[in-house]
């Protein structure tokens, strides 16, 4: 493998279906922070596997942990017991609140295992609508399209799949209002990510679950983004004085290893009956041995406390910006999820800063957002907040 940037992208022209806007570069080698496209010309990634990669790129102890597992089993299906999935079942259950597990490759395929748990629990009730929120992301399965309240993502889908009730982010009285007799759940990122990194007012999480309780509905967490340490808790919810009954997890599950899972409850587990859900490669021995390998590396790294030092380093450079700089709105974040909301759009910076070879991202049009790998050191650290800085002190 040895073709050109060039060559390659010609090869997408060709032959790939163009549902996604790519940069024109190609990436063809990562180690930790850095990443290098097929001309040899690094990168440093604030942006590494668009959140998947918790470590950077190709992290030693799972590098390590997946070879040894390639050699011995690949694959089998979950018409079998395989050791790997289930100790990494039971670790997963031993940092969040001692549920059970459903393994499958996805975002959208844990929300998706989220929506039909909360409908085989329900629907014999007679309640199967979800409450989701404004600018959420659930994922692009047509469950999930419906769940994520943008009209973008659903434009042309239509008709979207029964149930789901859309309310604005933050607004309890709202979720309140929106409560019938069918409302089975609710169904929220604790902390919005491609929304814009939306960190929620306080008591409203709280609100949500006292709501859930007392109208007996299922609170799901979606916690593809936000799981697995990228917050600096395991999961985001531990920050709250809740506890969800479903959590979902994907991407930094397995450090950049496709892979998702459904977390829920020891209780609600068995509505997830025998026969009514699978996924073929859920779960197997390679993806188990990536998840297993990432929970030990943040263990043994203290990672967690790692992510908390990051978003305390970014937070302090960026207030000093806000003072600066007229254009910017807020600095928000938790742990080594970092959104920088400017009051103009935000598309120039990151072509700025990819000429400069720092890799960034923006959503929501105006949202500058960084997921570095939480084991980023804080000098590497430094240099690609310079980078930033200048890009956005040359002004729109
Ligand atoms: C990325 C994301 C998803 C979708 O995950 P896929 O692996 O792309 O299906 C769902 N929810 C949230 C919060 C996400 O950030």
């Amino acid at each position: 493998m040895s073709r050109s940037s060039q060559e390659i992208i010609s090869l997408f022209d060709e032959y790939v279906i163009p549902n996604y806007t790519r940069y024109p570069v190609a990436l063809v080698r990562g180690e930790g922070p850095y990443i290098w496209d097929a001309e040899g010309v690094r990168y440093l990634d604030f942006f590494p596997g668009w959140g998947c990669n918790l470590f950077g790129h190709c992290p030693k102890p799972v590098v390590e942990a997946l070879k040894k597992q390639v050699e011995r089993l690949l694959h089998v299906p979950n018409s079998w017991h395989q050791e790997e999935q289930g100790v990494w079942a039971k670790m997963l259950s031993e940092r969040g609140f001692g549920g059970k597990a459903f393994f499958c490759n996805s975002g959208a395929e844990a929300n998706e295992a989220a929506i039909k748990l909360v409908r085989l629990h329900s629907t014999p009730k007679g309640k199967y609508k979800i409450i989701t929120f404004q600018d959420s992301f659930h994922g692009r399965t047509m469950a999930t399209a419906t769940a994520t309240a943008q009209p973008k993502y659903q434009k042309g889908l239509e008709p979207m799949l029964p149930g789901f009730v859309y309310v604005p982010y933050g607004d309890l009285a709202a979720v309140e209002a929106a409560i019938d007799d069918e409302t089975a759940a609710i169904m929220i990122e604790p902390i919005q990510g491609e929304g814009g990194v939306r960190v929620p007012p306080p008591g409203f999480l709280e609100g949500l679950r006292a709501l859930c309780d007392k109208n007996d509905m299922l609170l799901v967490f979606d916690e593809v983004q936000t799981g697995m340490g990228r917050t600096g808790k395991w999961f985001a919810y531990q920050y709250f004085n809740v506890v969800p009954d479903v959590i979902t997890l994907a991407k930094a599950l397995c450090s950049g290893v496709a892979a998702g899972a459904m977390m829920t409850t020891k209780e609600l587990a068995p509505s997830l009956r025998r026969g009514m859900h699978a996924s073929t490669f859920g779960g197997n021995s390679v993806a188990a041995a990536a998840g297993i390998a990432t929970i030990e590396m943040i263990e043994n790294e203290g990672l967690l406390e790692k992510a908390t030092v990051l978003e305390q380093r970014a937070k302090e450079r960026m207030n000093k910006w806000a003072t600066e700089l007229d254009f910017i709105q807020e600095v928000r974040g938790v742990g080594a999820m970092i959104g920088l909301e400017l009051k103009i759009d935000g598309a120039c910076f990151v072509e700025r800063c990819m000429k400069e070879k720092l890799l960034i991202n923006c959503t929501h049009g105006s949202v500058i957002r960084l997921l570095p790998a939480v084991n980023t050191p804080l000098d590497v650290f430094d240099e690609g907040l310079d980078i930033l800085e200048a890009a956005l002190k040359k002004g729109a």
